[in-house]
């Protein structure tokens, strides 16, 4: 990197932070989201299974922990091919009473610390009933353990590794642009969506935000047909593998929790979605922890431009599939500053409820006796 790039991302960074201060909150010690964080908290597990599932563009570990032992299944064809014979349960059919597999991806957007912290502080409640606040779970720890529970606490460590914060609450969404998109040389911010005109980004770049790893690719918006990070490829890989029955991108945005549908989805899906959606909201708001007033519409989720990574991970594992963005307390809109403890409240709260969907009649489908898959209505 040039002199130059640098001096122009410390005079950007020097313009930012002052603002920052006034109304920026310590991080608090059970918000844990670096990657030390994540090889410690995998370092402690011993009911979960950890693996190695892939080494990023910066030589850093992407690791996935695994909790309830995996049911087989018969597989003689992959999804695609399965679903198009009008028998999806070919790509995965599992006996009656199988556990339901949920798949958490966190930590795409390296940036989006808020996600690592909810799923770092989700393992620790499957090591031990609680948080990392000492706070108890046990109804999340009890629903759990009848399932397969698959999670990616950072699937994008060297994002992770880039940025200097640990958490955003106080502070100008600028400050998170910053972070999360990073600048050009001469140190303008890459807005969303302005930010995904360059991809790989590389070139003119001051600061590489957290959204890429080392090579400057975006998982969330990579070739999803072929892949260039060896990252992309293990999410998508574990997908395929574990065949799960709901997959959960975790991100984060400068404002409240919300569930957003997928585009390229078959309706049905959309429709169940938007039911999860609105539930989630409602128990948000029985538990007192603020989340989006709203709920996107199924018109939100029209098939206008070209899938991402939540999308892909339907079409290769036939998983009921949908992206979680919850809130990072930046200052501009005070109303959404919930703070740290709220953040991963939202968080936890929304793995719960998934939990217990799972577990009713009809699972994450919504509907009893229709096989994994099939979302023909
Ligand atoms: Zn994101």
């Amino acid at each position: 990197m040039p002199p130059c790039v640098l001096r122009s991302s410390a005079v950007l960074l020097l313009v930012l932070l002052p603002a920052a201060g006034a109304l920026a909150r310590p991080v608090p010690e059970f918000f844990r989201s670096r990657v030390e964080d994540v090889g410690e908290a995998v370092g402690a597990v011993t009911r979960g299974v950890v693996r190695l599932e892939a080494v990023s563009a910066g030589g850093r570990p992407v690791y996935s922990v695994s909790y309830g032992e995996a049911d087989p299944y018969r597989r003689t064809a992959n999804f695609a091919s399965a679903a198009l014979s009008h028998h999806p349960e070919a790509f995965a059919l599992r006996a009656p009473g199988a556990k339901p597999v949920l798949m958490v991806v966190a930590g795409v957007h390296g940036a989006e610390v808020e996600t690592v912290a909810g799923a770092l502080n989700l393992i620790r409640v499957m090591e031990t009933g609680s948080d990392l606040r000492g706070r108890a779970w046990p109804e999340l720890a009890e629903k759990a353990s009848r399932f397969r529970l698959v999670i990616m606490p950072c699937c994008n460590p060297d994002g992770r590794a880039r940025v200097a914060k640990d958490g955003f609450v106080g502070l100008p969404a600028d400050t998170m642009h910053y972070y999360g998109q990073g600048t050009t040389s001469a140190g303008k911010l890459y807005n969303w969506p302005w930010v995904k005109e360059f991809h790989p980004m590389v070139g003119d770049v001051g600061f590489l935000g957290g959204y890429f790893n080392d090579q400057g690719v975006n998982l969330q918006c990579d070739d999803m047909f072929f892949p260039m990070a060896e990252e992309t490829r293990a999410i998508l890989r574990l997908a395929r593998l574990e065949a799960p029955d709901f997959v959960v991108n975790v991100h984060s945005h400068e404002e409240r929790g919300e569930f957003l549908l997928c585009a390229f989805v078959p309706p049905a899906m959309k429709l169940r979605s938007k039911e999860i959606a609105d539930r989630y909201l409602e128990v948000m708001k029985k538990e007192g922890v603020p989340a989006c007033h709203f709920t996107r519409s199924i018109e939100d989720a029209r098939a206008d431009w070209a899938m991402d990574l939540t999308d892909a991970v339907y079409h290769l594992s036939g998983a009921m599939c949908i992206t979680f963005e919850g809130p990072q307390g930046c200052s501009d809109s005070l109303e959404w500053a919930i703070g740290y403890e709220g953040i991963l409240d939202t968080h936890l709260i929304m793995y719960r409820e998934l939990l217990r969907i799972g577990l009713e009649p009809g699972g994450f489908r919504g509907k009893p006796g229709v096989r994994r898959g099939n979302w023909k209505e």
